[in-house]
């Protein structure tokens, strides 16, 4: 059996995706922005792309992060940036340019590329630097990115060198206890395997996080900071006997249609659409979860529940369940949440919900209100605009 010996720079090199990038906004203009940042530390241009329905107000978009090429010789990552952009500008993808805006960075370390290494020439792991006084330009980039568009969804490519034929890997990282999002991650993690055994490869799924190992990349960073829904993809590949980067590429292109979807409907557990992270602290039962009437202004909800979750003192069973009566206690010591919360209760049953009161006091406002039902239970979420220290014992009744 002959093997295929492969010299860096190795396909797609900086200059194709540069070049890809530039033909893909040229061509499609009405979905595409070129975003250009600093450039690397030898001189090579560093771009990204955003693809969107620029008719459709960017307030009610999803953001979905895609990162690709952070490790210099694992190519498949960047050949799989590429095919997700040429799936987006595409007809079958007009939905998810209508309800999201994804941001692709599909080569994040070209300086390794070049050289078909792993670092940067400098040994810097791109984006675990970001700590760093003066992190790398790829870094910068990404953090730029970040707060251009606080994520809702990110994604990692990477690939398993030396690794060939076997399988490919959806990791994520461990999600924080007495939250939905373990569940949660779960479905999403599922329907990213079924997409990539489907279309060739056998995949392992596993936490990122265990005892005694310690990290810090952006699927962290994003988790910890926006409560992004985060995934790492790992890709079998070798300079010899690897599938072929057609093959790669349809693979990670098929994982990343998974993920997508999810950002395109809504979960049954949830009062809005958009990417499923959404009881913020708590499960679908009692849970504090986002208020707005539209993405921008639940993302900013989201973040502000999220990075003041310590001093949510208590969440819990305001007393005993009657047959009617659904109660809640939620304390809080922190300062106001000015974006608000929403208060989720799940019932058994199909109810109609008679009314609500907080600490004794009616809530008469009906656009205060999201009820829903699913087979077995009726959902009711109160919102709070404006979250003050204090103590907030819920009634829920029902008929
Ligand atoms: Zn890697």
């Amino acid at each position: 059996m002959s093997i295929q010996t492969l010299s860096p720079p190795i396909s797609p090199t900086g200059a194709e995706v540069i070049q890809h990038l530039k033909s893909i906004c040229k061509q499609f203009p009405q979905y595409c922005k070129l975003l250009r940042f600093d450039q690397s530390d030898e001189g090579r241009p560093l771009e990204g792309i955003v693809i969107t329905e620029k008719s459709v107000p960017k307030k009610i978009k999803q953001h979905c992060l895609i990162i690709g090429g952070r490790h210099g010789n694992e190519e498949s990552g960047r050949i799989q940036a590429l095919g997700i952009i040429d799936y987006l500008v595409s007809a079958a993808a007009k939905k998810t340019r209508e309800q999201q805006c994804v941001i692709i960075l599909p080569n994040m370390n070209p300086d390794g590329a070049a050289q078909d290494i792993y670092k940067r020439p400098d040994g810097v792991n791109v984006c675990n630097d970001y700590a760093d006084k003066n992190p790398c330009p790829e870094t910068r980039a990404y953090l730029k990115v970040i707060e251009m568009y606080p994520p809702d969804a990110v994604v990692d490519l990477h690939a398993r060198g030396f690794t060939g034929h076997s399988h490919d890997m959806v990791i994520h990282p461990g999600t924080r206890d007495y939250t939905q999002d373990h569940v949660i991650m779960a479905e999403v993690v599922k329907d990213m395997v079924k997409a990539g055994e489907a279309a060739g490869a056998i995949h392992i799924s596993h936490p990122m996080t265990w005892d005694g190992w310690v990290s810090d990349s952006p699927v962290e960073q994003c988790y910890r900071n926006f409560k992004s829904l985060c995934v790492l993809t790992e890709s079998a590949e070798s300079n010899s006997h690897s599938r072929t980067l057609a093959q790669r590429k349809k693979i990670g292109v098929a994982r990343i249609k998974a993920l997508l979807k999810h950002g395109n409907k809504r979960h049954p557990q949830s009062h809005f659409s958009g990417y499923p992270y959404n009881c913020v602290l708590g499960l679908s039962n009692l849970a504090v979860v986002p208020y707005g009437n539209d993405a921008r202004a639940r993302r900013r909800s989201r973040t502000e529940i999220w990075t003041q979750s310590k001093h949510f003192t208590a969440l819990g069973s305001g007393g005993l369940e009657e047959a009617n009566i659904k109660r809640a206690k939620l304390s809080y010591a922190g300062k106001a949440i000015g974006s608000g919360i929403g208060l989720q209760v799940r019932m058994t049953g199909k109810r109609r919900l008679k009314s609500i009161t907080i600490n004794g006091k009616p809530v008469s406002n009906k656009n205060a209100i999201s009820t829903w039902k699913d087979d077995s239970s009726t959902f009711v979420v109160v919102f709070i605009k404006n979250l003050k220290p204090d103590t907030y014992n819920f009634e829920f009744h029902f008929t």
